[in-house]
C-alpha cells in the first residue's frame, strides 16, 4: 500500500486554478495521476494545466463552474468517455464571500457562497458517484474548513457552506461505504492562498489570525493542505470514512496554556 501510487488512477480536482486545488492537482500528477482539472476561472486553470504538462505531467482541463448541474454532469460525461474511468474526485473549489453580520448580509451573497461551496459539493458527489462505482471504487475528498466547526463572526454563509459540506460528507461515506467508495472531508485552516490575500485585504484584522490565534504561529503553505487531501484519496487511508481531517496549525485545539 503506498500513499505516493497513482499511477493510471484518473482524478478529477476542483478548483485546480489556484491555491490547495492547484497544489494537490500537481501532487496527483506527480504521483502519476491523469488529473482532470475544473475550474471556473479560465485564466488559472491554463497556469495549472502548463504548470503540470511542464513537469511532465498527464493533464487535462475543463472551465466549469461548480454550482450549475449541466456544466458538473458534462464534466463527468467528458472523462467517462475519454478517460473511461474515475477514481478519485477532490471536491474543492470554493469561495469565502464578504464579511457581514448576520442582518446586513446580502441574501443574494449568502445563496451565491452556499451555491458555490456546497450545492456544487452535492452536484459533484451526484454525478462522481455511479462513475466512481463503475471504475471498481474510489475516494472522493470534500475541502470543509475549520468554519465547518466554529462560529466565525462576519461569515454565516461560508460557516453554514462547510458546516453542511461536513454533514453531506458523512451522508456520502454512510451511503458508499459498501459499494467501494470512500468519502471524507479535508478542513483546512488558514493557509496561504489567493482566497486568504483577498480575505485580509477587505479586513486587516483577519490577517492577524496566523500569529495570534494559531498555535503554529503561521498560516499552512498549500502544500501542506493539498498533501492531507491527496493522503485521504490514497489507499493508505482504506479504513477512513466519513471524517473530516483537520489540518490548521492547532487553530482549533481550543485550549490554553498556563
Ligand atoms: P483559492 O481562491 O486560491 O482557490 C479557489 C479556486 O476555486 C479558484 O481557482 C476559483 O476560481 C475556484 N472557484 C471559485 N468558484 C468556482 C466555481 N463556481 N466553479 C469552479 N471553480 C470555482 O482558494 P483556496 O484557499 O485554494 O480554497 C480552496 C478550498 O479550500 C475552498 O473550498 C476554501 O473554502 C477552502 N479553505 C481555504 C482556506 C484558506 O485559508 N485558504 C481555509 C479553509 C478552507
Amino acid at each position: 500500500m503506498s500513499i505516493k501510487d497513482f499511477t493510471d488512477k484518473v482524478v478529477l480536482v476542483t478548483g485546480a486554478g489556484s491555491g490547495i486545488g492547484r497544489e494537490a492537482a500537481r501532487i496527483f500528477a506527480d504521483q502519476g495521476a491523469l488529473v482532470y482539472l475544473a475550474d471556473v476561472g479560465a485564466h488559472g486553470l491554463a497556469e495549472t494545466k502548463d504548470l503540470i504538462a511542464e513537469l511532465g505531467g498527464k493533464v487535462q482541463a475543463a472551465r466549469v463552474d461548480v454550482s450549475v448541474e449541466s456544466e458538473v454532469a458534462a464534466l463527468v460525461k467528458r472523462i467517462a468517455k475519454e478517460a473511461g474511468r474515475l477514481d478519485v474526485a477532490f471536491n474543492n473549489a470554493g469561495v469565502s464571500g464578504q464579511a457581514h453580520r448576520i442582518e446586513d448580509y446580502p441574501t443574494a451573497d449568502f445563496d451565491r457562497v452556499i451555491a458555490i461551496n456546497l450545492r456544487s459539493v452535492f452536484l459533484g458527489m451526484k454525478h462522481e458517484l455511479p462513475l466512481l462505482k463503475r471504475s471498481g471504487g474510489g475516494a472522493i475528498v470534500n475541502t470543509a474548513s475549520v468554519a465547518a466547526l466554529t462560529g466565525p463572526g462576519g461569515m454565516s454563509a461560508y460557516a453554514a457552506s462547510k458546516h453542511g459540506v461536513h454533514g453531506l460528507t458523512r451522508v456520502a461515506a454512510m451511503e458508499n461505504a459498501a459499494h467501494g467508495v470512500r468519502v471524507n472531508a479535508l478542513a483546512p485552516g488558514w493557509t496561504e492562498t489567493p482566497m486568504v490575500v483577498t480575505a485580509s485585504a477587505q479586513n486587516p484584522g483577519f490577517a492577524q489570525l496566523a500569529t495570534t490565534a494559531i498555535p503554529a504561529k503561521r498560516g499552512a503553505h498549500p502544500n501542506e493542505i493539498a498533501a492531507a487531501a491527496v493522503w485521504l484519496a490514497s489507499d493508505a487511508a482504506s479504513y477512513v470514512m466519513g471524517q473530516m481531517l483537520v489540518v490548521d496549525g492547532g487553530m482549533t485545539i481550543g485550549g490554553f496554556e498556563l
